[in-house]
């Protein structure tokens, strides 16, 4: 009661205060503080907070995701070292691009095992080299998979033919992917931009490269794509870039960060790598263009998640 009366007298003495303050003041209060107040709670809860989530401290939101995060998009950008593992969770849907070099298929089982995940809807072998093919039987032997994509043959490669003999053997349905094929759901689309041809001189040129739209949300797995076959890849922005060639310059450039605009770039490379991956060219123009990176030398795993409106950091 006590407590109430107080309040009273507050508010009362505050009331007299203002219409003792010239009108101008007045407004400013009335109007201006609303507003204010709106923008600013816009920022943090309106649709640009995907790219607050994206852009900003990383401290302020890594945390919050993981308490409340029902985002049912998540994609882990697996550190495999020198090689690519990108792991793509439409709920109760698990389809995996890559599965890194053989020295780290150890890492990546455990990876895999700490999700709970027994069984992969689709395994996308992008190109037949052994940074992104070498775990390959290490995921066949250890979970099930229900399908999987594979380049067209490349001739002399052992590694694939040991792959696509075993696929045969356990009789894995296998499918190579084309430019236009597309993956569909209710609110989710995979759609491959990449390979046109059935062969290329350049092994990297085989890749697979899927577009991920998840309602608002798109992301592009480039694999090792070089810029020679960029004319495939449409003029669309994207919120999130899977570098190509673990950040090659043959294969992040001017122009197509220009065109794709991502907000967020992830590079999956190995630490010290012989390759000098990332390249120093690419990581200026990211400076530059002032656009977030991650990579897995530096950072280990990094998975974000969507609703279909933001993208976030889950860590
Ligand atoms: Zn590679």
């Amino acid at each position: 009661m006590k407590h109430w009366l107080q309040w009273k007298i507050q508010l009362a003495r505050l009331r007299h205060r203002l219409r003792t303050k010239p009108r101008c003041l007045r407004w400013i209060l009335a109007f201006v503080l609303p507003v204010l107040l709106t923008l600013t709670l816009l920022s943090v809860f309106g649709p640009q907070r995907c790219s607050c989530l994206i852009s900003g401290n990383q401290a302020i939101y890594a945390n919050l995701p993981i308490l409340m995060n029902r985002d049912p998009v998540k994609i882990h950008v697996i550190d495999v070292g020198q090689g690519d593992s990108t792991l793509i969770e439409f709920q109760d849907q698990r389809i995996l691009i890559d599965c890194g070099p053989p020295e780290c298929s150890l890492t990546l089982k455990r990876y895999l095992q700490d999700l709970g995940i027994h069984s992969l809807d689709l395994l996308i072998l992008t190109h037949p080299h052994d940074d992104h093919l070498g775990g390959a039987r290490m995921v066949l032997d250890n979970f099930e998979v229900k399908q999987v994509m594979l380049p067209h043959d490349l001739a002399g490669n052992d590694l694939l033919a040991d792959i696509r003999q075993h696929l045969e053997d356990c009789r894995i349905p296998v499918i190579h992917p084309h430019r236009g094929m597309k993956l569909e759901q209710a609110d989710w689309s995979m759609t491959c931009l990449h390979p046109l041809l059935k062969s290329y001189e350049n092994p990297n040129n085989y890749s697979s490269v899927w577009l991920m739209q998840y309602q608002n949300i798109r992301c592009l797995f480039l694999a090792d794509l070089e810029k020679d076959e960029f004319s495939q890849i449409p003029d669309i922005r994207i919120d999130f870039l899977r570098a190509g060639h673990h950040g090659s310059a043959t294969s992040c450039t001017p122009i197509l960060l220009k065109k794709l605009n991502p907000l967020v770039i992830g590079i999956s490379c190995g630490v010290n790598n012989p390759f000098g991956h990332p390249s120093p060219e690419v990581l200026a123009m990211i400076r530059e263009q002032n656009l977030s990176s991650f990579r897995t030398d530096l950072q280990g795993t990094k998975v974000l998640s969507s609703d279909g409106i933001f993208l976030r950091w889950v860590h």
